[in-house]
């Protein structure tokens, strides 16, 4: 049997993904033996010229991480569709824009203001901004445009398969290598490696239906029961809005499943299904007392919507800058798909 041709590529990714397939651990030595990775730039020396040069569909599987914030990831992007017989969008970043796309809301200037003049690691005492073309004595360097919006790879060009989770465990990533080899891989356009369930149907710990709480906490302000629901002690728990495939790691850990493995089958904004959950569990409240329970809530848009605001239906909502003027020379300027908060 021919050697599968993978390739695995990382766009705007924090790499956690490529260390999650380094990860697989023995399952590296049987990869080996299954598949030549014809791209990595991550782990192995490869030149884009060497992608440009295969023929369309040379590629078997691209495992393709990161998501969509410059105009270098949608070109790769487009160039790696083409030469790909499957394209998967691997991990939360490329399917949904994960915690990233966050940035969304006070847009990329905003973040480019704070990478370059406000992080406390800073030093930038001339106030100095990226720039696309800076002059040097070897040349010219340059940087990829920032796009207005962080996209998800769906939203740049058409996608396989996804698989979700921030990083994707090994488990599934070696169930869906062998799925390819195997020859059984689903219909287009699922998940893989997750069930039809919740993390709430994987999860053993106690509960009791009804959420009888004063107010949310943030998992450092208290010491939570051990056996006892999240939710149900004024943590924020994403389980009932969340796709089961993890195996409840995070619950197991001692810490609220934050969503990573995204919206469960069916849901088309996991945000509003979290909300949902929260308000369905203070049933028999009035709507007062529901408004001020929920009103406590740290950050909700970046607790509800952590994973998947990129893909959710809030994906073109814009706030006010925080500190507006001085626009980054980097930027093409902010989408006409902006909407205010
Ligand atoms: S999904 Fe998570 S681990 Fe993967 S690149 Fe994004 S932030 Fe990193
Ligand atoms: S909300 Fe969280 S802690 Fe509670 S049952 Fe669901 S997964 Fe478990
Ligand atoms: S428990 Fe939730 S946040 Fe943790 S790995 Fe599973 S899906 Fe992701």
């Amino acid at each position: 049997m021919d050697k599968l041709k993978l390739a695995v590529y990382w766009a705007s990714s924090c790499g956690g993904c490529d260390i999650a397939i380094v990860e697989l651990g023995e399952h590296l030595l049987e990869l080996a033996k299954l598949a030549d990775i014809v791209f990595w730039p991550c782990a192995m020396d490869f030149k884009y010229e060497d992608v440009e040069a295969m023929e369309d569909g040379h590629v078997d599987v691209c495992l393709f991480n990161g998501s969509i914030r410059t105009d270098k990831d949608e070109h790769i992007a487009q160039l790696l569709r083409a030469k790909s017989k499957v394209l998967v969008a691997f991990g939360s970043c490329a399917s949904e824009g994960c915690v990233p796309a966050l940035s969304n809301i006070l847009g990329p200037d905003h973040a480019l203001q704070l990478a370059a003049w406000h992080t406390p690691t800073t030093v930038n005492p001339a106030d100095t901004m990226f720039s696309l073309r800076t002059a040097v004595p070897e040349g010219e360097l340059t940087l990829p445009a920032v796009s207005a919006q962080l996209r998800t790879l769906e939203q740049v060009v058409p996608v396989d398969y996804t698989i979700p989770g921030c990083p994707p465990n090994h488990d599934q990533i070696w169930n869906a290598i062998t799925a390819v080899v195997e020859q059984r891989l689903p219909e287009l356009g699922q998940r893989l490696g997750v069930d039809s369930r919740t993390v709430c149907d994987q999860c053993s710990r106690e509960r009791f239906g009804k959420l009888r709480i004063d107010q949310f906490h943030r998992p450092h302000e208290v010491i939570a029961e051990a056996s006892r629901c999240f939710m149900e002690q004024g943590l924020v728990c994403a389980g009932p809005a969340t796709h089961a495939g993890c195996g409840a790691l995070c619950i197991n850990a001692g810490m609220p499943c934050r969503g990573c493995y995204g919206a469960p089958e069916g849901v088309i904004d996991q945000g509003a299904e979290l909300l949902d959950a929260i308000v369905a569990g203070m049933e028999g409240e009035s709507d007062a007392e529901i408004r001020r329970v929920v009103g406590t809530i740290v950050d909700p848009v970046g607790l509800l919507y952590r994973f998947s605001l990129a893909a959710s239906l809030l994906h073109g909502i814009q706030s006010t800058p925080v500190e507006a003027g001085r626009p980054c020379a980097i930027l093409r300027g902010v989408g006409a798909e902006g909407a205010s908060l």
